[in-house]
């Protein structure tokens, strides 16, 4: 079978995500033979950079020999048994590793990035209500957040294109200023704006702390905005305030979780600890649909009890898989073996030096880097630009995907030398010629 065949076929029996089907007469989706390392490989052989990470969850590559070892062995013993009523090595082992690096020591596992926003938008909330404080409804995000979309989640999502049509069926929920530094004064540093944001956000919990459960918010990163990337210190500030209101933190780290932001999770750079940190995406190295919310003692303790209505009374199907599981932790034997974050760091620097010509090109606008996210606006993007770059990264080997007129990279960790200055050169090619 050809490119040709699958694409036939995938136009005639399948909804794509986030897709105007009728787009895709003019932009078909790539057909996926195999994978190898950073690599896609079509039907016909041709051979695509996986710059994006297939939309940020794989970190270690495709077909990564340990990953699919772990999983392999995993298949052999059990592939699922139900989490309500059951437990097995794999979760167990994963809670406890999990937990230590989050120094959150309660885990509860979902399905998507989604359904963990759901679950800690719930157990948030059922808190409050369980510890007597009924009136703590409501939830605030910051003004571009993306944080999935189904309805609770969508309901603190902040991209119009993806929430307006919905919006009678959302909850309504309150977003503040972003401390995306693009939206920085000219003379202002991104700490002063950050600190300008927290204050802004100081305002709204003076206000409305005693009907407000959680603020939850991406920590660094705000990917669904366009990789909008903030200061440190403004998690600082928000931690400081959830503590002095009395309103959860929920820190949504499904993008940038994993050594994304440089770190194994984001809001180490500010020395924070959440109430609710949410994980999905690279938990499993981009192989199987897995997440989790990692919460308090405190949390754990207000719903253990006798009743069963205090209890959190949520499930999923496929919770707690053991394959994905697995895959999980053979991730985190990788982070561990080949000291991960460190060799990020010097890729990282080498990255950066090879991005320079494109961060000094006369047509980009507010370049941005942090951790393994590099990010830049393109000045004067015209309508259909994305789509544009996109198809014409793809000519050259690269697969990649603006958004909107931003552009942005997050390979897989396993990318050397070779491929990042393809990355670099293709980019500065398509630059000049547009
Ligand atoms: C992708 C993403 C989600 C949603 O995860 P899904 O697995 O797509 O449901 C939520 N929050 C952030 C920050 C994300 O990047």
């Amino acid at each position: 079978m050809s490119n040709a065949d699958w694409l036939t076929r995938t136009q005639a029996a399948l909804w794509h995500p986030c897709t105007q089907m009728k787009h895709l007469e003019r932009m078909p989706p790539l057909p996926i033979a195999r994978g190898e390392g950073p690599w896609l490989v079509d039907f016909d052989g041709r051979r695509y950079l996986d710059c994006i990470s297939s939309w940020w969850v794989n970190l270690f590559g495709h077909a990564n020999p340990r990953i699919n070892a772990a999983i392999t062995d995993q298949l052999g013993r059990i592939e699922h048994a139900m989490l309500a009523g059951c437990t097995h090595a794999p979760v167990v082992a994963l809670s406890e590793r999990l937990g230590k690096l989050a120094g959150l020591g309660h885990v509860f596992y979902g399905s998507d990035g989604a359904s963990a926003i759901e679950i800690a938008l719930k157990m948030s909330f059922h808190f409050w209500r369980n510890v007597g404080q009924t009136g703590k409804t409501g939830f605030v995000s910051l003004r571009d957040g993306y944080h999935g979309e189904t309805l609770g989640a969508l309901s603190v999502t902040d991209v119009a294109l993806f929430k307006d049509t919905y919006a009678p069926l959302l909850h309504p929920s309150h977003q503040v200023m972003s401390p995306d530094w693009r939206r920085a004064e000219p003379e202002e540093s991104a700490e002063a704006y950050a600190l300008r944001a927290a204050a802004s956000l100081e305002d709204f919990l003076a206000e409305c702390a005693d009907t407000t459960a959680a603020v939850i918010l991406e920590p660094l990163v705000q990917g669904a905005a366009g990789m909008a990337m903030y200061h440190p210190i403004y998690l600082a500030c928000a931690r400081e305030m959830c503590d002095r209101y009395r309103v959860h933190l929920i820190a949504d780290e499904i993008a940038v979780g994993f050594g994304r932001s440089g770190t194994m999770f984001a809001c180490e750079q500010a020395e924070i600890t959440p109430d609710f940190l949410c994980l999905s995406k690279g938990i499993t190295g981009g192989y199987l649909p897995l997440s989790c919310v990692l919460t308090s003692d405190t949390v754990y303790q207000a719903f253990y009890d006798d009743a069963t209505a205090r209890g959190f009374l949520h499930s999923h199907s496929y919770t707690g898989n053991a394959l994905a599981c697995r895959a999980a932790l053979a991730v985190l034997d990788i982070f561990d073996t080949d000291d991960v974050l460190a060799a990020n760091r010097l890729k990282a620097a080498r990255f950066t030096e090879l991005l320079a010509p494109v961060a000094a090109h006369p047509r980009v606008r507010n370049f941005r880097h942090t951790g393994m996210i590099w990010a830049f606006d393109v000045d004067h993007a015209p309508p259909g630009f994305s789509r544009d770059f996109h198809q014409r990264a793809l000519e050259r080997g690269l697969f990649l995907r603006p958004i909107g007129g931003a552009v942005y990279f997050m390979p897989p960790y396993v990318i050397e030398e070779p491929e990042m200055a393809l990355m670099a050169r293709v980019t500065l090619e398509l630059l000049d010629q547009s």
